[in-house]
């Protein structure tokens, strides 16, 4: 079955519940506020890949956090949480479950610290191939078909000259092993994430553009100063839009160091400098701590609230970095999915409702 024989009818009026029969396949089509949306289990072969699905105006849900998740698991400070997909596989496959039944449609593996040069600060780094593989196949094992696994790529935690020992060449090829091996695992895409070093991220659009067939996500991590939102390099949302097109990956964005409304700021920032999808992974409020204990302070209702001004920015997709939890997510899919899931629908009809929901929500 091809996308375009999903169309909806012309006659389907916006607000609209109907079940439909489309090629013998019954469907449910909705464009209302809260409304469970069905989606049709479209397998990877029939989508093509995620720039095809967003060119049809959908928007999509990414997962949450994976490292809060895990403490909550007993992960300790100081273990390698890479290590867990090959000695405690069946908890990363529980937290990678739990957000697809959220509702998301993309999780992200286990592997935001799986570069060479990061594992082998825990003595792992001949493990580099093995662990990224299995935070792939952790994740495809519980992923329904029409699903996508994003194998995550995190900074190496080194800088490269002139500010630090690294050359160039020895990031890319440690970032081309990583990816590589995830590609292999099974992975979609490749999250470059967290990242503050335009070089470094450069160095990561790189090596998986040259050495992968995934499509490259690249995200960079800002936090406010007395100068507006700057990475922890002095980067600005907008030279980072420019850089992260240029480098050549196939959707920007921003996660971490924010909330929802910060990210909403950073995202509009640059959404004027790039003509590429945009992604939004806020954490849940900034955190503070509560004795020894860091809390993340938004609940998932509150958050998911602040999350649809994204969607009049044009961003894409949506999901949750540190502190989010299935919960979160499960309510960002209710405003933001469901209203974005259906065949059909348009951009100008998401942000016709996004409005009306705030409308309702602040009356
Ligand atoms: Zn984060």
């Amino acid at each position: 079955m091809q996308l375009q024989e999903l169309q909806l009818p012309a006659e389907i009026k916006k607000g609209e519940i109907r079940r439909e029969k489309i090629k013998g396949e019954l469907f449910r089509i909705c464009s209302i506020p809260f409304a469970l949306f069905l989606s049709p289990a479209l397998t990877r072969d029939q989508i093509m890949n995620i720039l095809d699905e967003l060119k049809t105006g959908k928007t999509l849900v990414f997962d949450g956090a994976m490292g809060t998740m895990l403490q909550a698991r007993g992960l300790s400070i100081g273990e390698c949480p890479e290590e867990w997909n090959a000695s405690h596989p069946e908890v990363v496959r529980e937290i990678h479950r739990s957000y697809f039944e959220a509702g998301c449609d993309i999780v992200e593996t286990n592997s935001f610290g799986g570069s060479r040069l990061k594992l082998a600060r825990y003595g792992l780094g001949e493990r580099t191939r093995e662990l990224n593989r299995k935070a792939v196949e952790n994740a495809r094992a519980v992923a329904a078909a029409g699903h996508y696994v994003a194998g995550s790529v995190g900074p190496t935690g080194e800088f490269i000259e002139p500010y630090g020992a690294l050359k160039y060449e020895e990031v890319v090829a440690a970032f081309l092993e990583q990816a590589q091996a995830l590609e292999e695992g099974g992975a979609d895409i490749i999250c470059i994430e967290t990242m503050s070093d335009l070089n470094e991220t450069r160095a990561a659009i790189e090596a998986a553009k040259k050495g992968t067939n995934c499509t490259v996500f690249a995200s960079m991590t800002f936090s406010l100063g007395k100068r507006g939102y700057r990475t922890m390099m002095g980067v600005d949302p907008t030279t980072a839009a420019r850089s992260l097109e240029e480098y050549g990956a196939d959707i920007v964005g921003a996660n971490c160091g924010a909330g929802p409304d910060g990210i909403a700021e950073i995202l509009k920032e640059m959404s004027g400098s790039t003509s590429k999808f945009l992604f939004a992974k806020p954490n849940a409020g900034l955190p503070r701590l509560e004795g020894d204990k860091t809390v993340y302070p938004e609940t998932p209702m509150e958050m998911a609230d602040k999350m649809l001004p994204l969607l009049d920015i044009g961003v894409s997709i949506l999901g949750g970095c540190d502190g989010t939890t299935p919960e979160h997510l499960r309510e960002i899919v209710r405003r933001v999915k469901v209203l974005g899931g259906c065949c059909g629908t348009t951009p100008e009809h998401l942000r016709e409702i996004a409005a009306k929901i705030r409308r309702v929500r602040n009356s």
